[in-house]
């Protein structure tokens, strides 16, 4: 299965002129839910991660909100596994809602797309302050640009090239003279 045309052809992934969140504009926009917004393409597409995940032992995936929510319910369900989500409380990534995790409960991380690996490592950190310990990371998409520096294993079904510039210093803007489109604001 093609990870990136599944993606294209459902507006999971545009290319064009971005401003991102950052303030960052981007030749390409990724948006996992225009993909899982559809169940049964979502089982199909996330389905593909298992073989990947077939040596190793956890019980539960973890989530950071709210992109990696319901990829790894999904990826839950197909592994007949537990699934919960980190959270941001005042910018930290905590566990909210009676999430708990067992004394070194082994768990897997599952969040859509890895760009720079920060908000991975955050859903990690919050892992192993109660209690919990990761034994590999999984994702649809890496768009990083550098390999995250994981400690645990890293997985992902495709990876994208996205390129990225300073607003200050775009070649979009210089050769196109358009404006940067905040993506989903359409
Ligand atoms: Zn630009």
């Amino acid at each position: 299965m093609d990870i990136v045309k599944v993606y294209e052809e459902n507006n999971g992934l545009l290319r064009g002129h971005f401003l991102l969140s950052s303030g960052m504009h981007s030749d390409t926009y990724l948006q996992s839910e225009q993909v899982l917004q559809h169940p049964e393409l979502a089982t199909e597409v996330i389905s593909q991660l298992l073989p990947k995940l077939k040596f190793f032992e956890f019980t539960t995936v973890v989530s950071p909100a709210i992109g990696g929510i319901r990829f790894g319910y999904e990826l839950s369900r197909l592994l007949s596994k537990r699934s919960v989500f980190t959270e941001r409380v005042d910018g930290k990534m905590t566990f909210r809602r009676g999430f708990t995790l067992g004394h070194k409960e082994k768990v897997i991380v599952a969040e859509d797309v890895v760009t720079t690996g920060r908000s991975t490592k955050e859903c990690i950190a919050a892992i192993e302050e109660a209690g919990g310990e990761v034994i590999a990371i999984v994702s649809i998409i890496d768009r990083s640009e550098e390999a995250p520096d994981f400690k645990q294993p890293y997985m992902s079904l495709a990876r994208v090239l996205v390129k990225s510039y300073e607003a200050s210093n775009c070649p979009i803007c210089a050769s196109t003279g358009t404006a940067a489109i905040k993506p989903g604001s359409r």
